[in-house]
């Protein structure tokens, strides 16, 4: 257990919390009628930070399949979305197939895109398994967060919620605004 431990002393993300908030704002704008699907495009979005569990068996961050590698890429986010999006519309057959895997995908690599805006740890993965280099964004505002559910509730972890809420979930409660306007414009047109 000790390199899971050397994990949570890691700062390397944005919470949990911020991750599901920002997918569940991009399915509010994407699919508003489709709640369950949203949910599920939430929890996809946590999925990635699973790699954690690399470090207990020894696979160093920088690793392919270490923390922020190959479960980080953008094909990783494509694979996951097309694979739930042609189980669930082989059950619901009115449900565009397309829609439901553009969203899944976007929700699941909005996960990389905004650990790669956060101001610590190694980058990202993107184009893995093609390749193993790490990248972040030039502009890199986000706070990292740490991963342990007690430092998470400690002076730090508060800290980091008012940076995540600033730099995350105004954005994202923006993106919700801006749908439901262009939506109501557009039901009056009609
Ligand atoms: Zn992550």
């Amino acid at each position: 257990m000790a390199h899971l431990g050397y994990a949570f002393r890691t700062k390397s993300m944005p919470s949990a919390f911020t991750h599901a908030f920002f997918a569940a704002s991009l399915g509010s704008v994407m699919m508003p009628e489709r709640k369950g699907l949203i949910a599920l495009g939430s929890l996809c979005a946590v999925l990635p930070d699973a790699d954690v569990i690399a470090f207990s068996f020894g696979i160093p961050y920088a690793h392919m399949l270490g923390h922020r590698g190959l479960s980080h890429s953008l094909a990783f986010a494509a694979s996951l979305a097309g694979l739930l999006a042609w189980i669930v519309t082989r059950r619901e057959r009115d449900m565009p197939v397309g829609r439901v895997a553009a969203y899944w995908f976007l929700a699941i690599a909005s996960h990389g895109l905004l650990d790669a805006l956060t101001d610590g740890g190694l980058g990202i993965a993107f184009f893995a398994p093609f390749s193993t280099e790490r990248h972040f964004f030039p502009w890199r505002p986000i706070a990292v967060s740490p991963i342990s559910v007690r430092r998470f509730f400690s002076e730090r972890g508060l800290v980091v919620l008012a940076n995540e809420f600033a730099t995350v979930w105004v954005p994202a409660i923006g993106l919700s605004a801006i749908g439901v306007l262009w939506r109501r414009r557009r039901s009056e047109r009609t």
